[in-house]
Protein backbone atom coordinates (compact mmCIF):
# COMPACT_ATOMS: atom_id res chain seq x y z
CA UNK A 1 0.00 0.00 0.00
CA UNK A 2 1.46 2.87 -0.77
CA UNK A 3 0.85 6.46 0.39
CA UNK A 4 1.50 10.26 -0.68
CA UNK A 5 1.83 12.72 2.09
CA UNK A 6 2.18 16.14 -0.52
CA UNK A 7 2.97 19.02 1.84
CA UNK A 8 5.46 18.78 5.20
CA UNK A 9 3.96 21.82 6.88
CA UNK A 10 2.24 20.78 10.44
CA UNK A 11 -0.52 18.88 9.09
CA UNK A 12 1.30 16.94 6.72
CA UNK A 13 3.97 15.92 9.64
CA UNK A 14 1.30 15.00 11.74
CA UNK A 15 -0.36 12.23 9.14
CA UNK A 16 3.16 11.16 8.59
CA UNK A 17 3.56 10.98 12.12
CA UNK A 18 0.60 8.59 12.77
CA UNK A 19 1.16 6.19 9.92
CA UNK A 20 4.69 5.85 11.11
CA UNK A 21 3.77 5.12 14.79
CA UNK A 22 1.10 2.71 13.04
CA UNK A 23 4.00 0.47 11.21
CA UNK A 24 2.90 1.98 7.78
CA UNK A 25 5.07 3.37 5.11
CA UNK A 26 4.49 6.64 3.24
CA UNK A 27 6.55 9.01 1.07
CA UNK A 28 6.38 12.67 2.08
CA UNK A 29 6.48 15.63 -0.87
CA UNK A 30 7.33 19.25 0.80
CA UNK A 31 7.77 21.92 -2.03
CA UNK A 32 10.05 24.14 -0.29
CA UNK A 33 13.44 23.52 1.12
CA UNK A 34 12.75 23.31 4.17
CA UNK A 35 9.58 21.95 6.72
CA UNK A 36 7.19 24.03 8.58
CA UNK A 37 5.27 25.58 5.71
CA UNK A 38 3.83 28.72 7.52
CA UNK A 39 5.62 27.89 10.40
CA UNK A 40 9.42 29.48 9.54
CA UNK A 41 11.16 30.29 12.82
CA UNK A 42 14.58 31.18 11.48
CA UNK A 43 17.43 31.03 14.34
CA UNK A 44 19.91 34.32 14.23
CA UNK A 45 22.37 31.67 15.85
CA UNK A 46 23.46 28.92 14.09
CA UNK A 47 22.55 26.91 17.25
CA UNK A 48 18.90 26.57 15.69
CA UNK A 49 16.80 26.20 18.80
CA UNK A 50 17.79 28.81 20.87
CA UNK A 51 17.60 32.05 19.45
CA UNK A 52 14.71 31.47 16.85
CA UNK A 53 11.99 34.21 15.89
CA UNK A 54 8.84 33.21 14.67
CA UNK A 55 7.96 34.78 11.54
CA UNK A 56 4.71 32.74 10.94
CA UNK A 57 3.39 31.52 13.55
CA UNK A 58 3.79 32.16 17.08
CA UNK A 59 0.68 31.36 19.59
CA UNK A 60 -0.97 28.87 20.79
CA UNK A 61 -3.82 29.25 23.71
CA UNK A 62 -4.72 27.31 27.12
CA UNK A 63 -7.76 25.57 26.00
CA UNK A 64 -5.98 23.92 22.55
CA UNK A 65 -5.36 20.19 24.25
CA UNK A 66 -3.63 18.90 20.74
CA UNK A 67 -0.98 20.74 20.66
CA UNK A 68 -0.19 20.95 24.64
CA UNK A 69 0.22 17.22 24.51
CA UNK A 70 2.24 17.34 21.53
CA UNK A 71 4.44 19.69 23.10
CA UNK A 72 4.99 17.47 26.16
CA UNK A 73 5.31 14.25 24.27
CA UNK A 74 8.29 15.84 22.40
CA UNK A 75 9.81 17.35 25.65
CA UNK A 76 9.56 20.78 24.52
CA UNK A 77 9.06 23.62 26.81
CA UNK A 78 6.53 26.50 26.58
CA UNK A 79 6.30 29.88 28.19
CA UNK A 80 3.35 32.34 28.40
CA UNK A 81 3.91 35.44 26.26
CA UNK A 82 4.99 38.57 28.05
CA UNK A 83 2.44 41.44 29.10
CA UNK A 84 3.37 42.50 32.23
CA UNK A 85 3.38 46.04 32.16
CA UNK A 86 1.50 49.12 30.06
CA UNK A 87 0.21 48.73 26.68
CA UNK A 88 0.30 51.66 24.24
CA UNK A 89 -2.51 52.69 21.70
CA UNK A 90 -0.99 55.37 19.24
CA UNK A 91 -4.20 57.27 17.30
CA UNK A 92 -2.33 60.68 16.16
CA UNK A 93 1.75 60.61 15.24
CA UNK A 94 2.05 63.95 16.53
CA UNK A 95 0.94 62.91 19.69
CA UNK A 96 2.66 61.03 22.76
CA UNK A 97 0.32 57.18 22.76
CA UNK A 98 -1.36 56.47 25.63
CA UNK A 99 -0.72 54.25 28.24
CA UNK A 100 -3.17 51.98 29.32
CA UNK A 101 -3.28 49.19 32.01
CA UNK A 102 -4.38 46.23 30.17
CA UNK A 103 -3.15 43.39 28.04
CA UNK A 104 -3.74 42.24 24.55
CA UNK A 105 -2.11 38.73 24.64
CA UNK A 106 -2.13 37.43 28.31
CA UNK A 107 -2.47 33.92 28.53
CA UNK A 108 -1.29 33.39 25.63
CA UNK A 109 1.53 30.51 25.02
CA UNK A 110 4.87 30.42 23.38
CA UNK A 111 7.35 28.12 22.43
CA UNK A 112 10.86 27.72 23.78
CA UNK A 113 12.78 27.70 20.62
CA UNK A 114 9.95 29.00 18.47
CA UNK A 115 7.33 26.73 17.06
CA UNK A 116 9.63 25.60 14.90
CA UNK A 117 10.92 23.70 17.11
CA UNK A 118 8.02 21.47 17.15
CA UNK A 119 8.36 20.95 13.13
CA UNK A 120 12.01 20.25 14.02
CA UNK A 121 11.01 17.73 16.70
CA UNK A 122 8.52 16.15 15.12
CA UNK A 123 10.87 15.17 12.02
CA UNK A 124 13.56 14.07 14.06
CA UNK A 125 10.59 11.26 14.95
CA UNK A 126 10.48 10.63 11.19
CA UNK A 127 12.16 8.22 9.12
CA UNK A 128 14.63 10.57 6.79
CA UNK A 129 14.33 8.25 3.67
CA UNK A 130 10.34 8.54 3.43
CA UNK A 131 11.08 12.98 3.95
CA UNK A 132 11.75 14.62 0.52
CA UNK A 133 12.28 18.04 0.28
CA UNK A 134 12.46 20.58 -2.98
CA UNK A 135 9.60 17.98 -4.07
CA UNK A 136 6.63 20.02 -5.81
CA UNK A 137 3.33 18.08 -7.10
CA UNK A 138 1.98 19.55 -10.13
CA UNK A 139 -1.10 17.16 -11.20
CA UNK A 140 -2.81 14.24 -9.71
CA UNK A 141 -4.49 12.06 -11.84
CA UNK A 142 -5.95 8.73 -11.99
CA UNK A 143 -3.84 6.42 -13.59
CA UNK A 144 -5.13 5.44 -17.35
CA UNK A 145 -3.01 2.34 -17.56
CA UNK A 146 -5.75 -0.29 -16.47
CA UNK A 147 -2.91 -2.68 -15.71
CA UNK A 148 -1.57 -0.11 -13.29
CA UNK A 149 -1.21 -1.71 -9.67
CA UNK A 150 -1.52 1.90 -8.19
CA UNK A 151 -4.42 4.04 -8.51
CA UNK A 152 -3.61 7.74 -8.61
CA UNK A 153 -0.61 9.11 -10.54
CA UNK A 154 1.52 11.93 -9.30
CA UNK A 155 3.22 14.36 -11.98
CA UNK A 156 6.42 16.30 -9.23
CA UNK A 157 9.24 18.11 -9.79
CA UNK A 158 12.37 17.66 -8.08
CA UNK A 159 15.53 20.03 -8.30
CA UNK A 160 14.11 21.50 -11.54
CA UNK A 161 13.47 17.62 -13.04
CA UNK A 162 10.17 16.32 -13.81
CA UNK A 163 9.18 12.96 -12.36
CA UNK A 164 6.12 10.77 -11.60
CA UNK A 165 5.14 7.92 -9.29
CA UNK A 166 1.87 5.96 -8.72
CA UNK A 167 0.38 6.22 -5.19
CA UNK A 168 -2.75 4.04 -3.42
CA UNK A 169 -3.55 7.31 -1.33
CA UNK A 170 -2.79 10.60 -1.68
CA UNK A 171 -3.15 13.35 0.94
CA UNK A 172 -3.13 16.67 -0.07
CA UNK A 173 -1.85 18.48 3.55
CA UNK A 174 -2.02 22.18 2.17
CA UNK A 175 -4.29 24.95 2.49
CA UNK A 176 -7.20 24.00 -0.08
CA UNK A 177 -7.01 27.33 -1.95
CA UNK A 178 -3.34 26.70 -2.80
CA UNK A 179 -3.85 23.20 -3.60
CA UNK A 180 -6.57 24.37 -6.36
CA UNK A 181 -4.84 26.95 -7.50
CA UNK A 182 -1.80 25.06 -7.90
CA UNK A 183 -2.08 21.67 -8.40
CA UNK A 184 -4.19 20.03 -11.67
CA UNK A 185 -6.45 17.36 -10.04
CA UNK A 186 -8.15 17.10 -14.17
CA UNK A 187 -11.30 14.81 -13.54
CA UNK A 188 -10.82 13.76 -9.46
CA UNK A 189 -12.25 17.18 -8.49
CA UNK A 190 -14.92 19.02 -10.75
CA UNK A 191 -15.64 23.32 -11.03
CA UNK A 192 -17.45 23.20 -8.45
CA UNK A 193 -15.21 21.59 -5.87
CA UNK A 194 -12.18 23.69 -6.99
CA UNK A 195 -14.70 26.41 -7.12
CA UNK A 196 -15.59 25.52 -3.22
CA UNK A 197 -11.67 25.25 -2.32
CA UNK A 198 -10.88 28.67 -3.95
CA UNK A 199 -13.28 30.13 -1.76
CA UNK A 200 -11.53 29.20 1.53
CA UNK A 201 -9.13 31.92 2.61
CA UNK A 202 -6.11 30.65 3.62
CA UNK A 203 -5.29 31.92 7.33
CA UNK A 204 -2.78 34.86 7.16
CA UNK A 205 -1.31 34.32 3.50
CA UNK A 206 -1.92 37.95 2.66
CA UNK A 207 -0.17 39.51 6.33
CA UNK A 208 3.27 40.28 6.77
CA UNK A 209 5.29 40.25 10.53
CA UNK A 210 7.88 42.56 10.85
CA UNK A 211 10.51 41.66 13.52
CA UNK A 212 13.27 43.70 15.21
CA UNK A 213 15.71 41.88 17.70
CA UNK A 214 17.99 44.24 20.14
CA UNK A 215 20.23 43.60 22.78
CA UNK A 216 18.06 43.79 25.70
CA UNK A 217 13.78 44.39 26.10
CA UNK A 218 14.71 48.30 26.84
CA UNK A 219 10.95 48.77 27.05
CA UNK A 220 10.72 46.63 30.10
CA UNK A 221 12.56 49.00 32.26
CA UNK A 222 10.33 51.63 31.55
CA UNK A 223 7.14 49.60 32.59
CA UNK A 224 5.96 48.99 28.85
CA UNK A 225 4.67 45.25 28.05
CA UNK A 226 5.93 45.87 24.54
CA UNK A 227 2.15 45.57 23.43
CA UNK A 228 0.89 48.27 21.15
CA UNK A 229 -2.25 48.87 18.82
CA UNK A 230 -1.56 51.91 16.41
CA UNK A 231 -4.30 53.46 13.75
CA UNK A 232 -1.48 54.89 12.51
CA UNK A 233 1.17 52.29 11.19
CA UNK A 234 2.45 50.56 9.06
CA UNK A 235 2.13 48.20 12.59
CA UNK A 236 -0.90 47.53 13.37
CA UNK A 237 -0.38 45.78 16.52
CA UNK A 238 2.91 45.25 18.25
CA UNK A 239 4.05 42.29 20.61
CA UNK A 240 6.97 41.76 22.91
CA UNK A 241 8.56 38.81 20.98
CA UNK A 242 11.81 38.26 23.26
CA UNK A 243 13.44 35.55 24.52
CA UNK A 244 12.47 33.44 27.40
CA UNK A 245 14.76 34.65 29.70
CA UNK A 246 14.62 38.27 28.58
CA UNK A 247 18.28 37.54 27.02
CA UNK A 248 17.67 39.16 24.13
CA UNK A 249 14.73 41.83 23.43
CA UNK A 250 12.91 41.62 20.26
CA UNK A 251 9.34 43.37 19.13
CA UNK A 252 7.11 42.08 16.56
CA UNK A 253 4.51 43.65 14.68
CA UNK A 254 1.26 42.69 12.15
CA UNK A 255 1.64 44.91 9.15
CA UNK A 256 -1.33 46.66 8.71
CA UNK A 257 -0.86 48.17 5.11
CA UNK A 258 -3.33 45.23 2.51
CA UNK A 259 -1.30 42.89 0.84
CA UNK A 260 -1.96 45.33 -2.44
CA UNK A 261 -0.67 48.31 -0.50
CA UNK A 262 2.66 46.62 0.45
CA UNK A 263 2.84 45.89 -3.42
CA UNK A 264 4.21 50.23 -3.58
CA UNK A 265 7.91 49.80 -4.33
CA UNK A 266 8.84 53.36 -2.82
CA UNK A 267 7.43 51.95 0.59
CA UNK A 268 10.57 50.54 3.02
CA UNK A 269 8.29 48.41 5.49
CA UNK A 270 12.13 48.00 7.62
CA UNK A 271 12.18 51.95 7.75
CA UNK A 272 8.52 52.96 8.08
CA UNK A 273 8.33 50.67 11.23
CA UNK A 274 11.42 51.46 12.89
CA UNK A 275 10.24 55.09 12.72
CA UNK A 276 6.98 53.74 14.34
CA UNK A 277 9.16 51.70 17.00
CA UNK A 278 10.86 54.36 17.57
CA UNK A 279 7.55 56.94 18.24
CA UNK A 280 6.43 54.22 20.29
CA UNK A 281 9.11 53.29 22.50
CA UNK A 282 11.72 56.04 22.13
CA UNK A 283 15.07 56.28 20.17
CA UNK A 284 16.66 52.90 20.75
CA UNK A 285 13.55 51.30 19.12
CA UNK A 286 15.56 52.42 16.00
CA UNK A 287 18.77 50.72 16.16
CA UNK A 288 18.19 47.32 16.48
CA UNK A 289 20.59 44.94 16.15
CA UNK A 290 18.40 42.79 13.25
CA UNK A 291 15.14 44.28 11.39
CA UNK A 292 13.09 42.09 9.04
CA UNK A 293 10.20 41.79 7.17
CA UNK A 294 8.37 38.35 6.29
CA UNK A 295 5.49 38.84 4.01
CA UNK A 296 3.71 36.05 2.83
CA UNK A 297 2.14 36.93 -0.02
CA UNK A 298 5.43 36.35 -1.73
CA UNK A 299 5.92 33.33 -0.87
CA UNK A 300 4.51 30.96 -3.73
CA UNK A 301 3.78 27.70 -1.42
CA UNK A 302 1.36 29.63 0.78
CA UNK A 303 -0.30 32.59 -1.13
CA UNK A 304 -2.42 32.72 -3.79
CA UNK A 305 -3.58 35.69 -5.99
CA UNK A 306 -6.93 35.37 -4.15
CA UNK A 307 -5.01 36.40 -1.15
CA UNK A 308 -4.73 39.61 -1.90
CA UNK A 309 -8.31 40.16 -0.70
CA UNK A 310 -7.76 41.15 2.77
CA UNK A 311 -9.78 39.50 5.38
CA UNK A 312 -11.59 41.45 8.11
CA UNK A 313 -12.30 39.02 10.65
CA UNK A 314 -10.97 35.13 11.54
CA UNK A 315 -12.95 33.15 8.43
CA UNK A 316 -15.54 30.75 10.30
CA UNK A 317 -14.40 27.69 8.59
CA UNK A 318 -15.86 24.43 8.15
CA UNK A 319 -14.75 20.98 5.76
CA UNK A 320 -17.36 21.06 2.64
CA UNK A 321 -18.50 17.74 1.91
CA UNK A 322 -17.09 17.63 -1.42
CA UNK A 323 -13.62 17.21 -0.03
CA UNK A 324 -14.99 13.79 1.13
CA UNK A 325 -14.67 10.35 -0.32
CA UNK A 326 -13.05 11.74 -3.41
CA UNK A 327 -11.91 9.16 -5.84
CA UNK A 328 -13.75 6.19 -3.28
CA UNK A 329 -11.41 7.78 -0.11
CA UNK A 330 -7.72 7.39 -2.00
CA UNK A 331 -7.66 11.21 -2.39
CA UNK A 332 -7.65 12.75 1.10
CA UNK A 333 -7.43 16.30 2.31
CA UNK A 334 -5.82 17.71 5.33
CA UNK A 335 -4.92 21.22 6.57
CA UNK A 336 -5.73 24.29 9.50
CA UNK A 337 -8.70 25.54 6.93
CA UNK A 338 -10.40 21.81 6.97
CA UNK A 339 -11.19 22.32 10.77
CA UNK A 340 -14.09 23.31 11.87
CA UNK A 341 -13.09 23.99 15.88
CA UNK A 342 -9.59 25.63 14.85
CA UNK A 343 -10.06 26.40 11.58
CA UNK A 344 -6.46 28.27 10.24
CA UNK A 345 -4.86 27.63 13.44
CA UNK A 346 -2.21 25.33 14.46
CA UNK A 347 -4.43 23.54 16.76
CA UNK A 348 -6.82 23.19 13.37
CA UNK A 349 -3.76 21.50 11.53
CA UNK A 350 -3.62 18.62 14.11
CA UNK A 351 -7.16 18.22 14.06
CA UNK A 352 -7.61 17.95 10.67
CA UNK A 353 -4.68 15.74 10.36
CA UNK A 354 -5.99 13.20 13.34
CA UNK A 355 -9.30 13.37 11.21
CA UNK A 356 -7.73 12.33 8.15
CA UNK A 357 -5.24 9.61 10.03
CA UNK A 358 -7.98 8.06 11.08
CA UNK A 359 -9.48 7.71 7.80
CA UNK A 360 -7.06 6.39 6.40
CA UNK A 361 -5.57 3.80 9.10
CA UNK A 362 -9.19 2.73 9.12
CA UNK A 363 -9.35 1.97 5.35
CA UNK A 364 -5.79 0.47 5.65
CA UNK A 365 -6.51 -2.04 8.35
C1 LIG B 1 2.11 35.36 9.91
C2 LIG B 1 1.33 34.20 10.46
C3 LIG B 1 0.97 34.20 11.80
C4 LIG B 1 0.23 33.15 12.32
N1 LIG B 1 -0.03 33.13 13.67
C5 LIG B 1 -0.61 32.05 14.23
C6 LIG B 1 -0.65 31.90 15.65
O1 LIG B 1 -0.12 32.76 16.42
N2 LIG B 1 -1.26 30.79 16.16
C7 LIG B 1 -1.78 29.81 15.36
O2 LIG B 1 -2.33 28.83 15.89
N3 LIG B 1 -1.71 29.90 13.99
C8 LIG B 1 -1.12 30.98 13.42
N4 LIG B 1 -0.94 31.03 12.07
C9 LIG B 1 -1.50 29.93 11.25
C10 LIG B 1 -0.61 28.67 11.29
O3 LIG B 1 0.65 28.99 10.77
C11 LIG B 1 -1.27 27.58 10.43
O4 LIG B 1 -2.50 27.21 11.01
C12 LIG B 1 -0.49 26.26 10.33
O5 LIG B 1 0.89 26.47 10.23
C13 LIG B 1 -1.03 25.49 9.12
O6 LIG B 1 -0.36 24.27 8.92
P1 LIG B 1 -0.76 23.37 7.65
O7 LIG B 1 0.11 22.19 7.68
O8 LIG B 1 -2.23 23.18 7.62
O9 LIG B 1 -0.43 24.30 6.37
P2 LIG B 1 0.97 24.88 5.84
O10 LIG B 1 1.85 25.27 6.97
O11 LIG B 1 0.61 25.95 4.87
O12 LIG B 1 1.65 23.64 5.11
C14 LIG B 1 1.48 23.32 3.76
C15 LIG B 1 2.79 22.77 3.25
O13 LIG B 1 2.63 22.34 1.88
C16 LIG B 1 3.80 22.74 1.14
N5 LIG B 1 3.41 22.82 -0.27
C17 LIG B 1 2.71 23.80 -0.89
N6 LIG B 1 2.51 23.48 -2.18
C18 LIG B 1 3.08 22.27 -2.39
C19 LIG B 1 3.19 21.41 -3.52
N7 LIG B 1 2.63 21.72 -4.69
N8 LIG B 1 3.88 20.25 -3.39
C20 LIG B 1 4.44 19.90 -2.18
N9 LIG B 1 4.34 20.68 -1.08
C21 LIG B 1 3.67 21.84 -1.17
C22 LIG B 1 4.17 24.07 1.77
O14 LIG B 1 5.49 24.43 1.48
C23 LIG B 1 3.91 23.80 3.24
O15 LIG B 1 5.05 23.27 3.89
C24 LIG B 1 -0.19 32.06 11.50
C25 LIG B 1 0.20 32.05 10.15
C26 LIG B 1 0.97 33.10 9.65
C27 LIG B 1 1.42 33.05 8.20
Amino acid sequence: MQILIVGGGLSGLRIATHLHAAGHAFDLFEARTRFGGRVFSPSRNDDGRNCAYDLGPAWFWPNQPLIQSLIGTLGLRAFTQFTQGDLLHETNANQPPERHKMAMSGGYKRLHGGVNALIQAMVETLPSSALFLDHTVNSIEESDDEQAEFKLSVAYENAGKAKSSHYDHVVIALPPRLAAESIRFDSLLGDETLGTMRAIPTWMAGHAKLLAVYERPFWREDSLSGEAFSQIGPLAQIHDASQEDGSQGALFGFVGLTAEQRQDESLTLEDAGLEQLTRLFGPLAGKPEYVVVQDWINEHYTSTALDFEPLHAHPSYTRPAALTNVANGRLLFSSAELDTVNGGLLEGALRSADDVARQILKALN
